[in-house]
Order: C-alpha cells, then sequence, then structure tokens
C-alpha cells in the first residue's frame, strides 16, 4: 500500500466525514501542527531566557519533519538537531539557509565536506571528528563552525572530561574552528531526584569554566523541568514538543499531539470457551462480541501490548484481547453499546483519555518508541498551526 499524506488539514474526526482517502486507509494517522508550535511556546516559556532549540531527528520522531520543522521554524525557532548527517541534508531542503542544523553523531569520515556544503554544523564528539574539522578548516582557509559535546555522565557521546582537559594543554586546540555551543546530555532527567542531575550539573559546570564565552546546552525535554540552573545558553527538547510527558509519574503539561483512529474491519460474536487470534492466547471467558481493527505490529502497534493494551471507542474502554497480529488486532466490544462501535466506523488507538504515555506504559516501553515506531501505512492529516 502506498504512503498516503494528505496535503490539506480535515479537522474531522469522524469515520463517517472523513476523505475517501481516509476512509480507504485502515487507519488514520492525525497530527495536530498547531499543539507542537503551542508545545514549543511553553518549553521556551520554561527556558526562561535560554535560546529554545528543537531536536528532529528519526523523521521529528517519527511524525514528519518537513512538515514539523517548517512548523517550528514559523514559530521562531532557528536551531534545530538531527542525528544523523542525512538527516540533516534532507532538512537543510526543507528549511533552506537561515536556521542551524546541528548534526548529533557529526559527519561520518571522509563525509566532512558534504556536512560543510549542506552548512549543517557537526557535533564533534571526539579528537578524529574536532581533527577532521580542523583540516578541512585548512584546506579551505577559513574557520568553520561546529559544536563540542562533552560527556558529563552518561558514557554514551563527547569528550570525556580527562579528554577535553588534555586536548585543552595543546596551544591551539580548536585552531580554525569556531566553537558556536558547548553541549552534554543528561542521563537521568526524567527521575527528578536522581542524584546524577546535580552531579551532571556540577561537571558541566567545570567544563563550561573552562571554555569561556561558549554558549553552553545541556537540558533536553526533562532538563527544561529541573529548574534554571540546568538551562544554561539552550535548550534541546525532542519528545516534550511531541507530546511526550517530560516528568513521568507527574501531570503531563504538553498538549496531546497525535491521534491515531483504527477502522473496524469486521465484527463478530462468539460464544464461551472460544480461542481468539494466534496461540489462542486468548478464550472468550464468557459470550463475547469482538471487533478486528486495521492496526498490527507492521504499523508500530507494538506486539508487546498484546493482551495488554487498551483502545477507545468514545468513553468506551476496549481491551486489546490476544496477541496483536503483523496487520490488525481484536478488541473486546462486549460491553460497548453497538452504535459506538459500527461495522467501518473508527475507534482510537491513541487519543483523547488515552495518551501517548499510557499506551507506550502498556506495551512495556516509552512514548518515544511508539511515536518512532508509527507505521507508514497510516493516511497521515496534518492540522494546520
Ligand atoms: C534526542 C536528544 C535530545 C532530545 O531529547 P528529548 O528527551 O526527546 O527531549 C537532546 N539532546 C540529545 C543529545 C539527544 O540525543
Amino acid at each position: 500500500m502506498m504512503v498516503s499524506v494528505a496535503r490539506s488539514p480535515d479537522p474531522s474526526h469522524d469515520g463517517a466525514h472523513m476523505d475517501s482517502a481516509a476512509q480507504r486507509a485502515g487507519a488514520v494517522l492525525t497530527v495536530d501542527l498547531g499543539a507542537v508550535v503551542e508545545n514549543y511556546r511553553f518549553l521556551r516559556k520554561r527556558a526562561g531566557g535560554a535560546v529554545c532549540a528543537a531536536v528532529v531527528k528519526a523523521d521529528a520522531y517519527g511524525l514528519g519533519v518537513d512538515r514539523i520543522a517548517p512548523a517550528l521554524a514559523r514559530a521562531g525557532c532557528r536551531d534545530f538537531f538531527v542525528a544523523t548527517l542525512d538527516e540533516g541534508m534532507a532538512l537543510r531542503n526543507v528549511l533552506g539557509l537561515g536556521p542551524r542544523i546541528a548534526v548529533l553523531h557529526g559527519a561520518p569520515p571522509r563525509a566532512e565536506p558534504d556536512c560543510l556544503a549542506a552548512h549543517l554544523v557537526p557535533v564533534l564528539n571526539g579528537a578524529e571528528q574536532l581533527a577532521a574539522w580542523r583540516r578541512l578548516a585548512r584546506d579551505r582557509g577559513r574557520s568553520l563552525p561546529a559544536i563540542l559535546q562533552v560527556d558529563t555522565g552518561m558514557a554514551r557521546f563527547g569528550f570525556s572530561q580527562a579528554d577535553l582537559a588534555h586536548l585543552l594543554t595543546a596551544p591551539d586546540p580548536f585552531e580554525g574552528v569556531a566553537l558556536g555551543l558547548v553541549m552534554s546530555h543528561l542521563a537521568c532527567a526524567d527521575t527528578l531526584d536522581h542524584p546524577a542531575n546535580a552531579e551532571q550539573r556540577v561537571a558541566f559546570r567545570s567544563v563550561r569554566a573552562r571554555l569561556p564565552g561558549i554558549p553552553a546546552s545541556l537540558a533536553a525535554s526533562s532538563g527544561i523541568f529541573l529548574g534554571p540552573e540546568f538551562h544554561a545558553d539552550l535548550v534541546r527538547p525532542g519528545a516534550a514538543l511531541y507530546g511526550v510527558n517530560p516528568q513521568p509519574g507527574r501531570p503531563n503539561p504538553m498538549r496531546p499531539v497525535v491521534r491515531l483512529q483504527a477502522h473496524i474491519l469486521q465484527l463478530r460474536d462468539v460464544a464461551t470457551g472460544v480461542g481468539i487470534g494466534y496461540g489462542h492466547a486468548a478464550v472468550a471467558h464468557r459470550p463475547m462480541r469482538l471487533a478486528v481493527v486495521a492496526a498490527g505490529y507492521a504499523d508500530g502497534y507494538l506486539r508487546s501490548a498484546s493482551g495488554r493494551g487498551m483502545a477507545f471507542a468514545g468513553p468506551y474502554p476496549l481491551s486489546v484481547l490476544g496477541r496483536v497480529s503483523m496487520d490488525s488486532l481484536i478488541l473486546d466490544v462486549t460491553d460497548v453499546p453497538p452504535e459506538h462501535v459500527p461495522l467501518g466506523g473508527c475507534v482510537d488507538l491513541i487519543g483523547p483519555g488515552h495518551g501517548l504515555d499510557a499506551v507506550a506504559e502498556a506495551a512495556g516501553t516509552i512514548g518515544y518508541e511508539v511515536l518512532t515506531s508509527l507505521g507508514a501505512r497510516y493516511h497521515r492529516i496534518y492540522r494546520e498551526a
């Protein structure tokens, strides 16, 4: 099936009134660009005086970077982060020259000229990347912008603090490199009272002291909520822009961005004792009415939600029965008034009263993975900001 991307906004959430492409698709994903922009403004405000960048890696967490990034740019965002060079090159084509686009993984070996040609700013994560960027600067006879990443306690990307100390003993360690930012990343920011947060903040302060005058960035979505001491000069939210709760266990301050509605393909009544779906992982414990809906693990409806996931038909909660299949799943609609679950109608897999984080929890994962798994078969509707 082709990926169908609706270019015209369709505010309808009612299966009966969807346009024909949406009606034809098994399931419809509605992305609210206005909510993304509101979330951006809210985070920018929470970050006080810090610049608010936007992390749009992995196709803007699965939501479509070619729609998300321009909406954020129109809302005043001038700094974008992607993970890979290819993502950066694609985003440059979307945004044109102007916004700063940083590549978190930096440039792969020998791809530095491509990075420069697309006006992308590499995050330098180690001595090899720094040396390669300095060589390119020397070859081009001018200084080249870059971001320096230092690891303050995650053991993932960046110069270790010892590497940095060693680096700074050299006469002109950043010759030819215009450092526009020094950054680090928090490992445990989603846990408010985790001791690693304060440790990383202290380590980051000493990193900044070694690089006076260079703007600094530490916080992603959750870090913004740890308080002003974490904001530095620039914050880098991703997930919270898209509605993921940056403070798990507390009320979600973000506006929901996605709604996922799946069509009911088949209804059936089964007697007590009937095995339901693959492996008969569920068995009807009473006479039951089942709805088979058009989303499965090939669409990113995670198989780990088998027997645990929930959907909604208006106010009525529906349990996922048995195993999630590749292209479908089975819901218990026994106690729902039939007019709420008509053949060809829609149920909410992600939606009001059943947000990303609840869906993630039922699948034993996090909202980030639910978003980045959203499938290519969904018909996509973008509601304009
Ligand atoms: C992904 C990422 C972010 C954004 O993180 P969220 O938790 O989605 O806000 C920020 N900085 C770095 C280095 C990242 O890898």
